[in-house]
């Protein structure tokens, strides 16, 4: 079980890591990285959550991008942890995904979050040790953006069974997920694929796929890179809608089918 230590990470890791909560038996820890911010990271960690619960899953999202709100807003979640002597419950979304974001402990939403590094381990360590996930088929971890200390942090603290990395089509050019890719290495985290959000836009009224960037480059830059490409995610108005309202979980676009065979256990 990956939540034992048990896992594929290289020993100078592993003395970072710590076991979780005692009541907690995750099956499968799961990271979301992306080379930099604005390329649909915790959209993408959302819509994931949201395919593997449909599948009728047990799914926890541990949101440690925690500068930024998107998860709790993403799925329009205001209720707080709930603490007991056995320790941190998370709270549930609609569909029954557990999540814990540092935005769910804030007094008002829209504080600002003005952590450093090693500030935000220690909070993501927590989420790890100190919250009640229970029985989860899957724990996807939204990680800070880029390559820098903040998820390198977070790649040390958790046992991690892989990533999915998140790119747009302008970034797929850049270094910046190469870079990405040559950090996941080198902490020997298998890398479960990349995925290339906003590839193509759908028009709303006729549902015509439009190639804004051209054709899709992602499946070329993953084989060049040596590692499997998950699928493309067309930008489409009706997630962005349903991102701003926290609805994310009603979104019915194919991806959500495709993206259910991204993960197999
Ligand atoms: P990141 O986590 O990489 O910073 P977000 O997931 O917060 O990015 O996405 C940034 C914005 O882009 C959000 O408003 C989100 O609703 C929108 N967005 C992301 N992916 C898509 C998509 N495929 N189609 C439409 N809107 C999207």
């Amino acid at each position: 079980m990956a939540s034992q230590g048990d896992h594929g990470l290289g020993d100078s890791q592993t003395d970072f890591q710590v076991p979780p909560h005692e009541l907690s038996k995750i099956q499968h820890v799961v990271a979301v990285m992306s080379g930099k911010g604005g390329v649909g990271k915790s959209s993408v960690t959302a819509l994931l959550a949201t395919a593997l619960r449909r599948r009728g899953l047990a799914v926890g999202v541990l949101d440690a991008d925690i500068t930024g709100p998107s998860i709790p807003r993403l799925f329009g979640l205001h209720k707080r942890p709930e603490f007991t002597e056995f320790g941190m419950f998370p709270p549930l979304t609609d569909t029954g995904i557990k999540v814990m974001s540092l935005n769910l402990l804030l007094d008002a939403e829209d504080d600002p979050v003005i952590w450093r590094g090693p500030l935000i381990g220690g909070a993501v360590k927590q989420f790890w040790t100190d919250v009640v996930w229970g029985d989860l088929d899957y724990l996807l971890i939204d990680l800070p953006p880029g390559t820098g200390d903040s998820p390198l942090t977070v790649l040390q603290i958790l046992p991690l069974d892989g990533l999915v990395i998140v790119t747009s089509p302008q970034e797929l050019a850049n270094m910046v997920v190469k870079k990405a890719i040559k950090m996941a290495d080198k902490m020997e985290i298998p890398i479960i694929g990349l995925v290339e959000n906003m590839s193509y836009a759908i028009c709303p009224h006729c549902e015509e796929k439009w190639e804004l960037f051209g054709p899709s480059r992602g499946a070329g830059v993953a084989q060049d890179i040596g590692i499997p490409f998950l699928g493309t995610i067309p930008l489409d108005p009706r997630l962005t809608a349903l991102c701003d309202t926290g609805a994310v979980e009603e979104y019915n676009g194919e991806v959500i089918a495709r993206m259910q065979g991204w993960l197999n256990s």
